[in-house]
């Protein structure tokens, strides 16, 4: 609460307009915040749903004070909180494309038209449609980026995955989502505060094994998640392990598998997901490596696109 007073708006300062999305909190839409010093800006305004518990209010405010105390380019920023006259409201920094999986799925479907089309228009469409190598690589070095910051600040995020990373209007990457961030404090994290935080879903798909046998969150399985990220950009955002359910990749993870590769991954896409779904945390890379091994390895777009 005290790193929140430096960020308290008036209600009257805010227009609120259309709704950007929802969540498990409620809807966040696009808000016009009229300041007297600054000029009036565009926010995302994220609301609490009405009927929410007290333990859920305390948690979304939470989060906003997680992202308040971050600052990093590749981290969403926190612009401002309103907590009276109803139910709160976090503001945060506008991204323009909204959140990155419906980025790239909104690419894929245009993907697939040009692939009808031949292989010479897919080629031309990875430009036109910003998902080149170079596109991808630097969406997958800026998530890389964000980790290797959160690292350094002790910060375990829990819950990364493309649908958690919003795409602003430079289609640049910010990190979000940081319901489920945990200062890395010895006895901090735990399974049934994830379970209760939740209402019983897990983000299974992108769980690493350790956190799937033993609710044990690291680094080490942010950057099993980051490998899953990297799968869902290269395939602009197929859903990981298809069609299995996720009773059956909690099984398939403990039996030793990982997600499975497009039969057409390059070689340094394979290299860096077998990397990072190394199965002893300690042998993954840490996020910082992973984005130097993107600078050397550029990332190319699967053209299997489909599940
Ligand atoms: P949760 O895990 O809390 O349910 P969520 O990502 O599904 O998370 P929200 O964070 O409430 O839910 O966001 C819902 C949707 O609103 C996002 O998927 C995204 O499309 C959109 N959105 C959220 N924040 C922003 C933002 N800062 N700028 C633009 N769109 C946003």
């Amino acid at each position: 609460a005290v790193v929140l007073a430096a960020y308290l708006v008036k209600r009257e300062a805010l227009e609120l307009r259309e709704e950007l999305g929802s969540g498990q909190f409620g809807c966040v839409r696009l808000a016009l915040l009229r300041s007297k010093s600054h000029c009036s800006r565009y926010v995302a305004a994220k609301a609490l749903r009405e009927n929410a518990a007290p333990t859920e209010e305390s948690e979304f405010l939470r989060e906003a004070c997680t992202i308040a105390s971050l600052d990093h380019e590749h981290v969403v920023r926190l612009i401002g909180v309103c907590i009276s006259d109803g139910p709160p409201l976090v503001l945060m920094e506008l991204a323009f494309f909204g959140d990155l999986l419906g980025y790239l799925r909104a690419r894929r479907h245009l993907a697939e038209g040009a692939d009808c089309a031949g292989r010479e228009s897919f080629a031309s469409y990875e430009e036109a449609a910003h998902v080149s190598s170079e596109a991808l690589t630097r969406l997958a070095r800026e998530a890389a980026a964000a980790l290797a910051y959160l690292s350094s600040r002790g910060v375990v995020h829990r819950d990364v995955r493309a649908a958690n990373c919003l795409v602003d209007a430079r289609r640049s990457l910010k990190l979000a989502d940081f319901g489920m961030a945990r200062e890395t404090v010895a006895g901090a994290d735990g399974a049934p505060e994830y379970a209760c935080r939740r209402r019983g879903m897990f983000p299974v798909l992108w769980m690493a094994p350790e956190s799937l046998a033993h609710g044990v969150f690291s680094g080490a399985t942010d950057v099993w998640a980051l490998g899953v990220l990297v799968l869902e950009l290269v395939t602009l955002g197929a859903r990981p392990y298809g069609s299995m359910s996720p009773l059956r990749v909690l099984e398939y993870v403990a039996a030793g598998g990982c997600p499975p590769l497009p039969l057409d991954a390059t070689p340094q896409t394979c290299g860096l997901a077998r990397l990072c779904w190394q199965r002893e945390a300690e042998r993954r890379p840490s996020a910082a490596e992973v984005h130097a091994y993107l600078a050397a390895r550029p990332l190319a777009l699967s053209a299997a696109l489909r599940n």
